[in-house]
């Protein structure tokens, strides 16, 4: 049983951080209680990279019209349920190496089989801010994370890849190697260790990627 539940999401709203080029979260207030006596109703837009997500297959690779089976809603919800580590590497900016990954797990994991690995790499995240330098993950790290059996990352920065990389070579990885990963994670309120982690995507039947709702139990 756990007793405490870490809230690991970021707000999303009209203030929140957008990747350069992504469409920001809108909301239009399509009827109001006033004017209906009954109730208020919203619309929303945003892209689904705002906050804390998950990305699908289909985001890299594939024909939005076309192929089936890679898009958010098809996201095994095991690989986003479970136990996860949490590495404490903040503060970091720099691309994530195997030899950190090994070192903090030998240290964190000693005997047991890690299956989920969470990256803090930031003690303050500012929600309205997009920043521009942060830790991602190098191919060497997913390769032997995917070695280690380890079926989901996650991070605390807006892409598993260096912002200036334009063939997303750790999007690629990871998807090659058949992991999951979640970015835009809040950190900043937990420490390294053990917890079980609960993120499930939406059921977007048509999305490459998907807002979750990220908590770690304790
Ligand atoms: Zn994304």
């Amino acid at each position: 049983m756990y007793t405490k539940i870490i809230d690991i999401s970021q707000p999303v709203g009209s203030t929140s951080a957008c990747f350069p080029g992504d469409a920001p979260f809108q909301r239009q207030v399509t009827l109001t209680l006033q004017e209906s006596g009954v109730v208020n109703l919203c619309s929303m837009s945003m892209s689904p990279h705002v906050g804390t997500h998950a990305d699908a297959p289909i985001h890299i690779r594939g024909d939005m019209d076309v192929d089936s089976g890679i898009a958010a809603a098809d996201l095994p919800l095991d690989a986003f349920l479970g136990a996860a580590t949490v590495i404490d590497l903040a503060p970091y900016n720099e691309g994530i190496t195997a030899e950190q990954f090994v070192e903090q797990i030998n240290k964190l994991h000693p005997a047991g089989k890690p299956q989920r690995i969470l990256f803090k790499t930031c003690h303050q995240i500012r929600y309205h801010m997009f920043e521009d330098s942060y830790a991602y993950l190098t191919v060497d790290l997913v390769q032997s994370m995917h070695k280690q059996g380890i079926r989901l990352v996650g991070i605390d920065t807006p892409s598993v890849d260096h912002i200036k990389s334009k063939s997303l070579e750790a999007h690629h990885a990871l998807d090659e190697c058949g992991m999951f990963w979640l970015e835009n994670l809040d950190l900043t309120k937990v420490e390294a260790g053990e917890y079980i982690l609960v993120a499930l995507p939406l059921k977007l039947t048509e999305m490459e990627a998907s807002p979750v709702r990220a908590v770690l139990l304790a």
